[in-house]
């Protein structure tokens, strides 16, 4: 590869864990399709090259760029952004292990929590990533690690992170951030100080809604140990998938920046409308976040929620008169979607945890895509009109 450590975030996505030449010459790396490579004499179990093993060549190469975007000594590739998720904490929680989390969290994450960890002998304390005063006193002996996300959904709330760093050196915790919402291009954790990062790379990783992924980062020893796990669970990637999901890095930079320009304009536009009660982005000033957000990201990202003054039903009429993006859930992909998070993502919270966490059924989340300012701008216009 010819890149540097200082290269841009636009040349990593690029050229980073590119070899050069190519196997054959080949420009772009191909797909190793082939599950099994033939070993060496004194090699142990984890040199094997097996897809499970997350080893074959199509996966190195996948792992070299991923670790370059994060700025991270090394990566993972997962199945999806739960495999990540769960095998982190497999990794580095066993029973009789506490955690730390940030009491916003993802769907999927939460549930795991909630249903699964009691079974698993792991316990675990929900803490406001906006008040680190109240963290010493949830820290118990046997806490291990520390997880928070970079921007939450769907109110887009930016934790106090820096101190969520300091705090856990300090206490000997492992510090992980899920960083979905932000990508590598808006804030990289693990030169700001986190252990470890880990994205749904099935969102702006990949950021053509046509793959489910997962990706790790951080220091070579954390993500050895996530390795053996992954290696033993098995929710490895397949290399047609990471082959995707690579191409779909190579563009990274351009989308997220795209997307950080559309939401941006959008959420203006929307807060100067009087059919329009709140919006929720990172960029607005009045955004509770916006000032510490400012410093610690490099831009706020494509992902905004807001509430009409007309209600649900306001809510309902606009999303069935917008015509650019489809009524669904997940996001970061080229193309905007527009979703009432009580009815999808948050469907599966207790009415009660979804008022904790700011989900009332009138809110609607947007993902903004990479469509002309213009076009997004004058769809919400057409739409609001009939609200
Ligand atoms: C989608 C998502 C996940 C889960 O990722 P999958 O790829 O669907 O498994 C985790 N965290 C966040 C913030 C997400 O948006």
């Amino acid at each position: 590869m010819h890149t540097s450590d200082d290269s841009r975030i636009e040349t990593l996505a690029v050229h980073a864990g590119e070899r050069v030449p190519g196997p054959d010459g080949s420009v772009v790396f191909p797909i190793y399709q082939g599950t099994v490579y033939t070993s060496e004499p004194g090699e142990s179990y984890h040199d094997i090259k097996y897809h499970r093993l997350n080893s074959t060549p199509s996966q190195v190469y996948l792992h070299d760029k991923l670790a370059a975007l994060e700025g991270a000594e090394a990566a993972l590739a997962t199945a999806s952004g739960m495999a990540a998720v769960t095998t982190i904490l497999h990794t580095l929680l066993h029973a009789g292990d506490h955690l730390l989390v940030g009491d916003v969290l993802y769907g999927g994450t939460h549930n795991f929590l909630t249903g699964h960890a009691e079974a698993l002998g792991l316990s675990y304390t929900m803490v406001d990533p906006h008040q680190p005063d109240t963290w010493a006193a949830a820290k118990r002996p046997n806490t291990k690690a520390f997880l928070v996300e970079t921007i939450t959904n769907p109110l887009m709330r930016v934790g106090a992170l820096r101190e969520v760093v300091a705090f856990a050196r300090a206490e000997g915790l492992v510090s992980v951030v899920d960083n979905t919402f932000a990508s590598p291009v808006n804030f990289r954790p693990v030169p700001a100080g986190f252990d470890l990062v880990f994205h749904s790379a099935t969102k702006y990783l990949n950021g053509h809604s046509d793959l489910v992924a997962g990706a790790v980062a951080g220091s070579a020893a954390l993500v050895d140990q996530v390795r053996k796990e992954l290696n033993i669970y098995g929710a490895s990637l397949d290399p047609q998938a990471g082959f995707l999901l690579a191409r779909g890095l190579k563009t990274l930079a351009i989308r997220v920046r795209a997307q950080n320009a559309n939401a941006q304009a959008l959420a203006e536009f929307l807060a100067a409308s009087g059919k329009v009660a709140t919006v929720n982005y990172p960029g607005l000033a009045d955004h509770p976040d916006h000032a510490h957000a400012a410093e610690l990201l490099s831009g706020f990202g494509g992902m905004l929620s807001f509430r009409l003054a007309g209600g649900v039903e306001a809510a309902d009429t606009l999303l069935d008169a917008l015509r650019l993006p489809a009524v669904a859930p997940s996001l970061g992909g080229v193309e905007s979607l527009v979703t009432r998070p009580s009815l999808t993502s948050h469907a599966g919270m207790s009415q009660e945890d979804r008022a904790k966490a700011g989900v009332t059924d009138d809110l609607i989340r947007f993902s903004c895509g990479i469509e002309h300012v213009d076009d997004l701008l004058e769809d919400f216009a057409q739409a609001l009109d009939k609200v």
